[in-house]
């Protein structure tokens, strides 16, 4: 969650995270998916449920090609018939196929493609408050994400593990790319296996 009105995938348990750190999920305006794997998803059909029932302001979804069709199949399958029947005319959504760049909620974007595995990620660059965002979603460390992270003023991006990793990438190459790239701050996400000193164990609020 990026200046508390921007959401960068939905991964679970992403309502309950948002109320333990004291943020209000009904301020989030714009959701950049990077691509439809579920721990990047599965945790929108709870948020959904608060959008729908809690506080119903306008939200836009921003995606590759087919955003509708997974999210709208995603809220069907996690509600059956009443979700067309009762909650889908209750909720104030826009489903926007991400432009190579853009302008959605008054901010400024650029979407860079990145390899991973056969679904491909799309990466975004948000011009927020002043600064550049980049966030990978998963990615191999191949060029795009060079081109994704470049003078970007902070960069959220995936290391997975250590060692050899299918479709993701390793911490050593998250290493490397950081050196290439010292005016700009990472913080790495996505870590399925071990930690590493300094890593944060819980959730934390970063000021930039
Ligand atoms: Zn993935
Ligand atoms: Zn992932």
């Amino acid at each position: 969650m990026v200046g508390g009105r921007v959401l960068l995938d939905g991964g679970a348990p992403l309502l309950p995270h948002m109320h333990r750190l004291g943020v209000d999920p009904g301020d989030i305006g714009v959701v950049f998916i990077t691509h439809f794997h579920g721990d990047h998803t599965l945790g929108l059909p709870p948020f959904v449920l608060h959008r729908v029932f809690v506080d119903r302001r306008p939200i836009t979804f921003v995606g590759p090609p087919g955003l509708e069709e997974y999210l709208e199949r995603l809220w069907e399958v996690s509600w059956g018939a009443d979700w067309k029947r009762v909650m889908r005319p209750q909720f104030k959504v826009r489903y926007l196929t991400a432009k190579p760049s853009g302008t959605v909620s008054g901010l400024r974007y650029e979407t860079v493609k990145l390899d991973h595995g056969t679904m491909g990620s799309n990466g975004y660059r948000i011009h927020i408050d002043g600064k550049v965002v980049a966030y990978s979603g998963d990615t191999e460390p191949t060029a795009p994400l060079d081109k994704l992270v470049d003078k970007a003023d902070v960069a959220i991006v995936e290391a997975t593990g250590p060692g050899d990793i299918f479709s993701h990438m390793s911490w050593e190459n998250a290493a490397k790319l950081r050196k290439r790239h010292p005016q700009t701050r990472f913080f790495f996400t996505h870590v399925y296996s071990g930690t590493t000193t300094g890593a944060v164990k819980d959730l934390q609020v970063i000021e930039v």
